[in-house]
C-alpha cells in the first residue's frame, strides 16, 4: 500500500485540510539558523509567565501525579462560577478552549450541515469545521472585522454553528455590546452562536464597549461563550479553557469529550491563577503599555497597523512581508505571518516586555531601513 492510499482513505473534509501553523518555536530558530539570545512574540503568550503563587502549587501538585485528575474539575468549576455568578452546571472544562470549540462541533454539527464565521477569522475555525466534514461558510470581512449583518444573510437551515472571535485573532478587531447583542438576538434558536472571548481581559481593560457575554448565556440558550488560561493567565503550555452555556449544552458537551480532558497540573494551576488577581493585572497593564508603545513606533516609521484590543497587533510591512518575517529571524525576533489569513502584507506581533519591544521595533528598523 502506497502513501498515497493511505491519505485517500481520511475523510474529504480531513484531505482538504491544512494543518494548524503555529508560531515558530525558539529552539527551531536557534537550531536552523544558528540565532542566539531569541525573542517570541509569535504565539500570544504572556510575557510575564505564570505567577508565583501558579508555580509553588504545581510543586506541591507533582507527587499526585500518578493519581488521575478529577474528570468533573469540581473545585475550578465552583470558582469559575463563583467569579461568573453562574452555576457549575454552565461549565465545561477544556484542554485549552480549542479542545471546547473541538467538543462543540463533534457533539452538534454533521456534514449535512454548515458553519459559519468570518474571512480573516480563527484558524481553528475552519479545521474543526472540515474535520467534522461540515460545510464552512465564511462571510467577507469589512475592515477586516467582522460583518454581522452579512452572517446574519449567511444563515440557512443548514446552518447549525457560528463562530464569533470577539476581539478577532490575528486582526484583533472587535464587536461593541450592542452590535454583538443585537445579533444574537436575531439568531434562529436552531443555531448556536459561539463567542470566543480568548482575549477577554485584555479587551475589556482596552475597551469601554467591549461586552462580557458570559452575561448573556441565560438569556439565550443558544450562546456559548468559550475563555482560555492560554493569555492572560500566561498558561498556554499547560492547555486548559472552558465555556459558560446553557446547563443543556454542557451537559451533551460532557457527553463527547475525554473523560479525563484536563490534566491535573493543569486545574490546579488554574484554580490559583484565577485567585491571583494580581499578577493578572501586572499583565494587562504591561499590556496596555506595550501596545502603546508598538502604536507609537508604527506611527513613526508610518506604517499601517490594524487597531487591536488583544494582546497583539497586525502591522502592514508591505508585499515582502515574508521576507521582512525572514529578516526579523536572523535578528532573533519571531513574529508571525498571516498569509494563510489572507492579509499577505501583515505581520502580526505579540506584546511583549518593553524590552522585547524595543528590542522588535529596533530589528524592524533595520530590516525596513527606516
Ligand atoms: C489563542 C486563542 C484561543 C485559545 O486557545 P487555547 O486552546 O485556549 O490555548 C482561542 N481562540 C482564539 C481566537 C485564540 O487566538
Amino acid at each position: 500500500m502506497s502513501d498515497c492510499d493511505l491519505f485517500s482513505l481520511a475523510t474529504t473534509g480531513v484531505q482538504a485540510l491544512s494543518p494548524y501553523q503555529p508560531g515558530k518555536p525558539i529552539e527551531e530558530l536557534e537550531r536552523e539558523y544558528g540565532v542566539t539570545d531569541i525573542i517570541k512574540l509569535a504565539s500570544n503568550e504572556n510575557p510575564l509567565g505564570p505567577g508565583d503563587k501558579v508555580i509553588a502549587a504545581l510543586k506541591e501538585e507533582l507527587p499526585e501525579l500518578a493519581r488521575y485528575p478529577d474528570g468533573n474539575g469540581f473545585a475550578l468549576k465552583q470558582a469559575l462560577a463563583h467569579k461568573h455568578a453562574i452555576k457549575a452546571e454552565q461549565i465545561t472544562l477544556g484542554n485549552g478552549s480549542n479542545d471546547i470549540l473541538e467538543i462543540l462541533t463533534r457533539a452538534f454539527v454533521s456534514p449535512e450541515h454548515e458553519i459559519i464565521f468570518s474571512q480573516h477569522a480563527f484558524a481553528v475555525y475552519p479545521i474543526v469545521t472540515q474535520a467534522v466534514g461540515a460545510k464552512a461558510v465564511v462571510v467577507p470581512a469589512v475592515d477586516y472585522g467582522h460583518d454581522l449583518e452579512g452572517m446574519q444573510q449567511a444563515i440557512t437551515d443548514k446552518t447549525r454553528l457560528i463562530f464569533i472571535a470577539n476581539p478577532n485573532n490575528p486582526t484583533g478587531t472587535w464587536l461593541a455590546k450592542d452590535a454583538l447583542q443585537h445579533f444574537i438576538e436575531q439568531v434562529p434558536s436552531h443555531v448556536l452562536v459561539v463567542v470566543d472571548e480568548a482575549y477577554f481581559e485584555f479587551a475589556s481593560e482596552a475597551e469601554a464597549t467591549y461586552p462580557d457575554s458570559s452575561q448573556w448565556v441565560d438569556t439565550y440558550p443558544n450562546l456559548v461563550v468559550s475563555r482560555t488560561f492560554s493569555k492572560a493567565y500566561g498558561l498556554a503550555g499547560l492547555r486548559v479553557g472552558y465555556s459558560i452555556s446553557h446547563p443543556h449544552i454542557a451537559d451533551i458537551l460532557n457527553r463527547v469529550r475525554q473523560p479525563f480532558n484536563v490534566n491535573s497540573l493543569a486545574l490546579k494551576a488554574a484554580e490559583v491563577a484565577l485567585a491571583d488577581t494580581q499578577h493578572l493585572q501586572s499583565g494587562i497593564q504591561l499590556n496596555a503599555k506595550g501596545m502603546q508603545q508598538l502604536v507609537a513606533a508604527f506611527t513613526a516609521m508610518e506604517l499601517d497597523y490594524i487597531p487591536s484590543v488583544g494582546n497583539f497587533i497586525c502591522v502592514n510591512v508591505g508585499d515582502k512581508a515574508m521576507q521582512v518575517y525572514d529578516d526579523l529571524l536572523y535578528q532573533g525576533v519571531i513574529v508571525r505571518p498571516v498569509a494563510n489569513y489572507e492579509m499577505p502584507e501583515y505581520l502580526r506581533v505579540t506584546i511583549g516586555t518593553a524590552d522585547e519591544n524595543t528590542r522588535f521595533i529596533e530589528a524592524l528598523k533595520k530590516v525596513l531601513n527606516k
